[in-house]
């Protein structure tokens, strides 16, 4: 559910008609509703709140826009970063340091001393040669860096290939067969309180089934780790739960997870964490965009030409990922179009042979569900710019990030003097 509706015949952000905001700060821009993240926020913790103890970070990568965050840091939620940058914004959004979670398969040296600086809640142990230097490094500062290593399962996720992370080809975590080994080793270092293990096994899930999987594994796990005299006090679930991206499609629900989760890891005895993204935010925004023109084929559908394109909007490019397209004043009648943007790619296709609203030069329309993994991976590309981001509460609108024209990247640019 999210609170972008129509109300007479005009498509709201809450209480706010999408045109206003269009008219205020131009398109194409990314509108959040706050309502909708707090909405799915409380969802998520009410879906969890049966188990005894847990903890949820949530993903920052899918949206790491310093008034989301803020959202997320007043229902309480903790923060999953996967760079330095992620944890400066969770830190700056007043996320407090403990309920910081650090993933990812190469951090950096300077990234570690950043979180031990911090004093984050747990960094997840990628490797073993990760985990070496980490204790090395907390050690020699005389810290003990609290940790989890993360897992990779060997359970197909099902979902797009480019974000399946848990197959044993993925360049993610140990293999769960070694992670007995690693385990010990890393347990017996300095600097290192090894406290728990991890898992994510990928993005956009549709049935909860290789979570399962994963979870199971991970519960033999802890029970072998304990039989080997090793002390496990947490288990990360990571994150993964899909969104519909298409009106009518049905995907597990946070409660329908949140039972699977009490029944397979009854008995555990750990905090369970989360670290859901996609499932808090996704359904929270829309990319607001204004057809350019319309350009007749000379076979087939028409191109409605908008003023987003591939740069502000990766996910159909990068995973043929599906959008709905809707007008936000929709006249009645309907056409059968190609979405594309003004980007010098065949790849700045947003739909092929979609039917729509008709739509003609001028007109507004969104692209749904934008809310995760949208703005975050927005580049210049062609010049274009930064896009613009902002949040809506009731009738009222803030700018959360500023449009970046092309002349302020321009400007950051230099020709060396060998050159002029
Ligand atoms: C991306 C990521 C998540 C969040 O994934 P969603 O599908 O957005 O819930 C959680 N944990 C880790 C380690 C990730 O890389």
């Amino acid at each position: 559910m999210d609170h972008f509706d129509y109300k007479d015949g005009v498509l709201h952000a809450e209480d706010l008609p999408l045109s206003v905001i269009a008219d205020a700060v131009g398109t194409p821009v990314y509108v959040y509703s706050r309502a909708t993240l707090e909405r799915h926020a409380r969802v998520f913790k009410q879906a969890l709140a049966h188990l005894p103890r847990t903890h949820i970070a949530f993903a920052i990568k899918a949206n790491p826009n310093l008034a989301v965050l803020k959202v997320m840091s007043r229902e309480g939620l903790g923060a999953d970063v996967v760079s330095g940058g992620e944890l400066a914004r969770a830190l700056a959004a007043g996320i407090p340091a403990d309920d910081i979670v650090f993933s990812g398969v190469g951090k950096q040296t300077h990234e570690m001393v950043q979180g031990l600086d911090a004093g984050i809640g747990q960094f997840n142990i990628e490797s073993e040669e990760e985990g070496i230097e980490l204790a090395a490094l907390a050690a020699a500062r005389g810290q003990v860096a609290a940790c989890a290593l993360r897992v990779n399962p060997d359970v197909d996720a099902r979902t797009h290939e480019k974000i399946s992370t848990g197959k044993a080809e993925n360049k993610f975590g140990v293999p769960i067969d070694r992670a007995g080994g690693i385990y010990a080793r890393l347990a017996g270092l300095p600097g290192m309180n090894l406290r728990g293990v991890a898992v994510h096994i990928g993005s956009q899930l549709q049935d909860l089934q290789p979570l399962e999987d994963a979870f199971i594994k991970l519960g033999d796990l802890i029970a072998e780790l304990r039989a080997a005299g090793q002390t496990v006090t947490h288990a990360d679930l990571g994150g993964g739960l899909g969104v519909p991206y298409k009106a009518g499609e049905v995907f597990p629900s946070p409660a329908e997870y949140g039972a699977m989760v009490g029944r397979v890891c009854a008995g555990w005895d750990v905090t369970l964490q989360f670290e859901p993204g996609r499932v808090i935010c996704g359904n929270a925004g829309v990319l607001l965009t204004r057809v350019i023109r319309v350009k007749r084929s000379s076979n087939g559908a028409p191109f409605v030409i908008v003023d987003a394109a591939m740069n502000d909007l990766a996910r159909p490019a990068m995973y043929g990922a599906w959008h709905d397209f809707d007008a936000a004043v929709p006249n009645g009648s309907r056409m059968v179009a190609n979405i594309v943007g003004p980007i010098c790619e065949t790849g700045d296709t947003f739909a092929m042979g979609r039917d729509v609203d008709a739509l003609e030069a001028g007109d507004l329309a969104v692209f749904r569900t934008a809310g995760a993994y949208g703005a975050t991976m927005a580049s210049s590309y062609n010049s274009r710019g930064f896009v613009c981001e902002v949040m809506v509460d009731g009738d009222k609108f803030a700018v959360v990030a500023d449009r970046i024209l092309p002349e302020a990247i321009s400007a950051a640019e230099r020709v060396p003097d060998w050159l002029e």
